[in-house]
């Protein structure tokens, strides 16, 4: 079964650019390289409909999430994209490329100069309903002390 799109939702083909959701932890400055090994891939859309309808949707263990995102290339140092926060090293994140697909189920982004196209907290994410201050606050707590 090939993958489908969510969106049109036709197959997504080889060496189509596709934007690749995952989720895991960022250990900055170089995230591609760890990519393979901390990254869990969460959706693929062609590039053209996410573009169009800017919306993630996944899985988190409780029920389906629905997000709209904006899809913008950032280059280091990053900011979420919902808080406006700088990602600081080894937060998890959610973290979306976008690149040509390969035969194999990972990609490197082949656009040189930009690094990712969206990028936000893990809390961010998951609990929406908690404002931006009180987030940094938390994030900043949990790494007190390590
Ligand atoms: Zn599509
Ligand atoms: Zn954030």
């Amino acid at each position: 079964m090939p993958l489908r799109c969510p969106v049109c939702p036709k197959p997504l083909e080889v060496g189509q650019p596709i934007f690749q959701l995952a989720r895991g932890r960022y250990f900055g400055p170089a995230i591609t390289p760890t990519y393979r090994d901390h990254w869990a891939v969460l959706g693929k859309w062609h590039e053209t409909c996410i573009r169009k309808c800017p919306k993630i949707s996944f899985h988190d263990g409780r029920g389906d999430k629905e997000f709209d995102i904006e899809i913008k290339a950032q280059e280091q140092p990053y900011n979420c994209s919902l808080c406006g926060y700088e990602i600081e090293c080894k937060e998890w994140v959610f973290y979306g490329v976008i690149g040509r697909k390969p035969r194999e189920p990972w990609f490197r982004p082949e656009r040189r100069g930009y690094d990712v196209e969206f990028i936000a907290h893990d809390d961010c994410i998951k609990r929406p309903e908690v404002d931006p201050v009180t987030q940094a606050l938390m994030r900043s707590r949990k790494w007190d002390g390590r």
